[in-house]
């Protein structure tokens, strides 16, 4: 018999209603593809031995046709914050990145949704690898049990994640959906729906599809500019899906009751931020549940961007603020090791060395302001 390729044979991914298809297609009834779900996803169990509620001889079974397998840890890098940078590789040798990011009330894991970026933004060190694919199911849902379990994450531990790594996420809409389906259910990793949060530079279609999900996480806008022209200059996706119609997604964007869109908005010196850049996005935003979350750009080689000032950064906080639009600012973490917002580059792979920390006075600052 021929060997079925290693990712069909990948139980990873699989939803509890596919994996309880085919424990029936095995000639076992239903539940035992619950007890599979639970044992692969709620106890992390990636040897079918471990799966003692199942008979021998289906345990057996499932050994001969199929694995569970996580992405490979190939390496990782400790901030001195806390954070830590994964290089992760898949089954066809290409390489994502995901970082855990340790609180002391909970703990955060930025996961990938694609190898690479396509989306081009200008100030953002992904981009410029491009898109190689897109991640299944399993491979997110992998990234997030991979870390847990390197980390000695415990099982009920709060956990957060945030699409926030390499990659679009509404761009890979079908599997990021279905790892989202797989990382909420209550008899799997039961991660509260609240705590899972995808991030988009706004492809506007896609947001009218979440919109009307039943399963549905947090959305957060990465807003960036101010008007049309500065968006398009830094992020060209916008000549595609204009600031105008991206706000309009979000007017009609049928938020539960207490839930709010997250707007990024990462703050480069003397392009956007301005106060009077400040004021226009309170206009932009008036009137819509939402907060925003300053990101003072995060640097690296190759790109010309700077990070503002400090002063700077309170100032168009102050301006959001005054005009009635709730904003915080967001110390990335993990920027000497390359693991912070938009930094996801492979760093460390091969193609450069992690950056020594920069604007560290301005993290230290903030971090007590935060406290
Ligand atoms: N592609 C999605 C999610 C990944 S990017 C998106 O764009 O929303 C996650 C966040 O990092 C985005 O808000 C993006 O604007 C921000 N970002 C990108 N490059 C950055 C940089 N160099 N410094 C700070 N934040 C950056
Ligand atoms: Fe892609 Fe997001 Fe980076 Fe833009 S900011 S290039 S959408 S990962």
């Amino acid at each position: 018999m021929a060997l079925t390729p290693a990712h069909d044979r990948n139980l990873l991914g699989l939803t509890r209603s596919e994996l309880e298809q085919l424990a029936v297609g095995c000639g076992q009834p239903r539940f035992r593809g619950r007890q599979i779900y639970q044992g692969i996803y709620a106890r992390r169990a990636r040897d079918f031995a471990a799966l003692t509620d199942l008979d021998a001889k289906f345990r057996q079974h499932l050994a001969a046709h199929y694995s569970v397998e996580y992405p490979r840890i190939e390496r990782e890098f400790r901030s001195r914050d806390g954070s830590v940078r994964y290089l992760l590789g898949l089954e066809d040798g290409e390489f994502i990145e995901a970082v855990f990011m340790p609180e002391e009330e909970r703990t955060t894991l930025c996961l990938s949704s694609q190898v690479g970026c396509a989306v081009d933004c200008r100030f953002c060190f992904t981009g410029l690898l491009g898109v190689k694919r897109n991640l299944t199911a399993g491979e997110i849902v992998g990234q997030v049990l991979a870390l847990a379990v390197a980390q000695h994450v415990p099982r009920r531990a709060r956990l957060n994640v945030v699409f926030m790594g390499m990659g679009e996420p509404l761009l890979n809409y079908r599997p990021v959906m279905k790892s989202v389906e797989i990382l909420a259910d209550s008899a799997g990793l039961a991660l509260a729906l609240r705590r899972i949060c995808v991030s988009t530079a706004g492809i506007v279609p896609r947001i009218y599809d979440l919109a009307r999900e039943p399963v549905r996480p947090r959305l957060a806008v990465s807003l960036n500019a101010s008007n049309e022209e500065q968006r398009t200059a830094l992020m060209p996706i916008n000549r595609k899906y204009s600031l105008r119609d991206l706000i309009r997604a979000c007017r009609e964007y049928p938020l539960r009751p207490r839930e709010r869109l997250t707007f990024e908005y990462v703050l480069l010196a003397g392009v956007n931020d301005s106060d009077a850049d400040a004021a226009r996005v309170a206009d932009l935003l008036r009137g819509l549940a939402c907060k925003v979350n300053l990101i003072p750009y995060n640097a690296g080689p190759e790109l010309p961007y700077r990070s503002p000032r400090l002063e700077r950064v309170l100032a168009f906080q102050q301006v959001l603020a005054e005009r009635g639009v709730p904003a915080f600012i967001r110390v990335s973490r993990g920027q000497d090791v390359m693991g912070a917002c938009g930094q996801l580059s492979l760093a460390g792979a091969g193609a450069f060395q992690p950056v020594p920390i920069r604007g560290e006075k301005l993290s230290q600052t903030i971090l007590r302001q935060r406290r």
